[in-house]
Order: C-alpha cells, then structure tokens, then sequence
C-alpha cells in the first residue's frame, strides 16, 4: 500500500470503542482508515484526481459516521440530508425489502452517496403470498397498499409457509434480518409473530418490530405490542429489535421500557432505538389511523397534518376521504407535545435508555409541487419530517447539553458503534463501521462540536443540520466543507452472512 490518500489533520479524534478521544492526525487510504497519529503529509494517488487531501481539522471532532439503523429513505435529496446529519450508513430494517435481491440491486444500480442495506419485508412478503399482489414497484407503491386490508388478514397454513419461505430465502440472500410492520396488521394472529421469530433465531440474524398496540391503546388486542416482542424474545432465543420505542408507546414509554429492562436482565436479546422527535409520520391509509382508532392514542383529526397538500385534517371526513384517494400519502402525526416538560422527558428516556441507539425512521421527501429530486438543495416544495435532515445532530446536542449529560463519546456511541454492534454478529461489514480505528471502513463524520445542531423542523423540514464539516464514506467525500460533494456515490451495499 502507499501512502495515505487524505489526511484530516489535527482534529479531536474520538473513536467510542477504544474511548480514544485526543489531538490526532487520522490517514485514510483505499477506503479504510490506515493510522491515526502523528501522520505525514498525504502523498499523490491515483484516486484522487485533484491530488491528495490534507484537510485541516483543528478545533472539529473526527469519529466514525453515523450508522442508521431505521431509514426509509430511497430518493437522492433524502439521502443527502442524511449524509449532511453525519449519516454514512443508513439501512432499511423495519419496513426492509422482499425480494432483497431486487432492492440491492436497484440501489447499486442508481448508485447511493451512503451505504445501504436491507432486511427482508415481512409486510411485502405478506402482500405477495396472502394478499397476491405483484412483488416489487416503488416505495410509494407500497406505501399506498400498507392500509390495504387484504395483506393484513390472518393467513393460512400455506400462505403462512409461503410467507416464511420467502423470508428465509431473502436472508439466504443476504438480507440483515427480518422488518416486521406488526403494528400495520392488528389482525394477524401472535402465533405467526412467534414463527417470523423463530426464523430469526435459526438464521442468527434480528427481527426489527413496528409494535402492535399497547394494551393501554386497544384493550381488546390479541396482547399488548411490547408483550409479544418481549415474549418472542424469550421463546424463540431470537434477538428482537424493538423500533422507535418513542412514536409507537407514546406516553407508555416507562412502562415499555420498564419490560424491556427487565427481559434484558433476564437474558432476553431486546434492543431498541428512538429519535427524539414527538411527531410521527407514515401514510395515511395505516390501519391505526382511521378516524374511529384515533381516539386509542390520544389523537383527532387535527393532529394530522397531510404532507402532499400541508393541510391539517379538518374533520373525520375529511380523513376518511384522504384515506380513501391518496392512501399512501405521508401524514405527520402529533403523538407527544414537545413544547411539554414531561413528554421531552419520555423521549429522553427513550433515548438514554441502556443499550437504545439513535435511530432516524428518515422518510422520503414528498413533493408538493412537482418532483425534482435532482436538485440541490431541494426547492421549498419538497418536505419530510424534520427526523430525515436532523436526528443525530439533534440526538448528540439534547444527549450532551441537557440536565445529566452524556459524555460525547458516548453520546456518538449510540449513534455509531452501538448499531454497528446490533449487527456485527452476522454481518461482518459493521465490524470494520461505528469505529474511528486503523483498519475500520473510512466512514467518517468530522463536525465542530460548538455549533453541531438540527436545523430542521416541521415548517421548514429539509434545513440540514449545522457543524458537520465533512463527511467521508468508503474514504471518499460526500460532504465536503459543509457542502454536498454532487457526484459522490461511494456507498457500498451492506450484507448479512446468515447461519
Ligand atoms: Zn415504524
């Protein structure tokens, strides 16, 4: 090997594995991180076709860039929102991908500014093998048939095989573990659940929950939502993912996080994440979402806002009529008040829980004029959630600069090392991510630790975070002195190697 093709110079580097965290010089060649030290100058290379880089990173932060484990995000200007918020992996797990070879085939095909990846779609599989809809099309394809209510019924003993078959074959195919949109079927009965698990177990790799209700919501479900994670965790020996604790417990968050603890004491496989927003989004036609469930979480009308048009929901026909038409436009849903001391507090806790990562639930931008998805930065028309541009910026200022605040390190461990961890087992890709080390994968995030803040919010959502410098992924720059880098497409697909 030569020598290093870009030296960040100078910088406070912290690596949350080893609790390095001093002035150092770090040198990256051939997409891996090569030394971190007293290094000299970058020498010529072959990749850089300006030359080498020696960047100047006195007075910033250098550690690893940030791994998401929740993003649904698909479309270009999402991404590079994610890029901007010090994201340089970010995986599709919750809602994934069947059949997951297609999914990482079109993303490396349409080449991707951060790493992707998938776990295979238990929702998707369900609308293929119960609901015989055609594999494949767009997120907003699918966004638009995940309030259908044929995919949602109990299956059959064949289709139920069918549904397993489809999923083991993905994970044969690399998927990161199995998405389960639990809480999008109330229906299905908990006996399925346990199977999807099961499946999990035997291929070693994790399931990712969108609970099922509360109790405390629906007192009538077949069980309470954190219940059945916690109860498959302890049957089937699976390690259960536990998705945004926050948006689907609400203000049941000490209840559901006190279960989980207790599992985990116990020896269950239980991890969960959050972002510490109190507005939720997903498509309008979801299941708990029709006018007369509302109710169950505190919610009416009005606490939708429908993104496509920016109205709030004036009334429950209103609703009804936007369910109807437009099934997978994306709504914002207010669930927690953030203006409100005690439900900061819960999405806190959610997120200084023990072991709980930062997670984004980024979602695509919807465009309420027309699409231009090329165009940096996206025109006024294009809006998201504020997760999508500012969860981990967001994240490490309330983590570090609250009442009991968390070590930096630390606070960039659960945005970097405790998801590589998550998945390291069987997917040796994350063993090389979420370390600032020699030999780690030149992911890296490089920010000024004075002004690192969220910008965004819900009326001006795609404002990309503050003090991310660059950002480096596969040791190539997709941020560059604050600035996107617009032809960057270094992302590399991230696989599983199941048992
Ligand atoms: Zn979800």
């Amino acid at each position: 090997m030569s020598g290093p093709e870009i030296v960040l110079r100078g910088g406070r580097v912290i690596d949350p594995e080893s609790g390095f965290d001093a002035v150092a010089d770090v040198a990256i060649a051939e997409g891996r991180i090569t030394q971190i030290g007293a290094v000299s100058p970058a020498g010529p290379s072959a990749n850089l076709p300006d030359g080498p880089a020696d960047v100047d990173a006195a007075g910033l932060v250098v550690t690893a860039g940030f791994v998401d484990l929740h993003s649904h995000v698909t479309d270009l200007p999402g991404m590079r929102l994610q890029a901007l918020d010090g994201v340089t992996t970010a995986l599709e797990l919750e809602a994934g991908a069947s059949p997951a070879e297609a999914a990482y085939r079109r993303a490396a095909a349409e080449g991707r500014p951060t790493n992707y990846g998938f776990a295979t779609s238990w929702a998707q599989a369900r609308m293929g093998e119960v609901a015989g809809f055609a594999n494949g099309g767009t997120l907003a394809d699918f966004l638009g048939r995940l309030g259908d209510p044929r995919w949602q019924r109990p299956a059959q003993a064949a289709e139920l095989s069918a549904v397993l078959s489809r999923l083991a074959a993905d994970l044969a195919d690399g998927a990161l573990g199995i998405g389960v949109l639990l809480g999008y079927a109330p229906a299905v009965d908990p006996g399925e659940y346990l199977q999807v698990a099961g499946l999990a177990a035997e291929a070693g790799v994790p399931t990712f929950t969108h609970a099922r209700d509360l109790i405390e919501m629906v007192p009538h479900a077949a069980i309470d939502g954190a219940e059945e994670i916690v109860r498959a965790a302890g049957q089937t020996g699976a390690h259960m993912h536990y998705c945004h604790v926050n948006s689907t417990s609400q203000r049941h968050i000490d209840r559901v996080l006190g279960l989980v603890g207790r599992a985990q004491a116990a020896g269950a496989q239980i991890s969960t994440e959050a972002y510490p927003y109190g507005s939720g989004m997903t498509a309008i036609g979801a299941a708990f979402l029709a006018p007369e469930r509302l109710g169950e979480r505190g919610l009416v009308p009005s606490s939708l806002t429908f993104a496509p048009t920016g109205e709030r929901v004036a009334s429950a026909d209103r609703l009804r009529e936007l369910r109807r038409d437009q099934p997978g436009g994306l709504a914002i849903i207010e669930l927690l008040d953030e203006n409100d001391a005690a439900d900061r507090g819960l999405l806190m806790r959610s997120l200084t829980f023990p072991g709980a990562v930062v997670a984004s639930d980024a979602m695509p931008l919807t465009w309420t004029g027309p699409a231009d998805p090329l165009a940096w930065p996206p025109a006024a028309s294009a809006i998201t959630h504020p997760r999508t541009a500012g969860t981990f910026s967001r994240a490490v200022r309330l983590l570090t600069r609250g009442d009991e605040p968390l070590g930096l390190a630390q606070a960039l461990g659960k945005c970097s090392l405790r998801p590589a961890r998550l998945l390291e087992a069987r997917v040796p890709a994350m063993r090389r991510k979420g370390r600032l080390a020699a030999g780690a994968d030149a992911d890296v995030v490089v920010f000024d630790p004075a002004t690192l803040t969220d910008q965004a919010t819900y009326t001006d959502s795609t404002r990309p975070s503050a003090g991310i410098r660059h950002v480096l992924v596969n040791g190539t720059f997709v941020v560059r002195d604050g600035s996107i880098v617009p032809d960057a497409r270094p992302g590399r697909p991230v696989r599983a190697e199941p048992r």
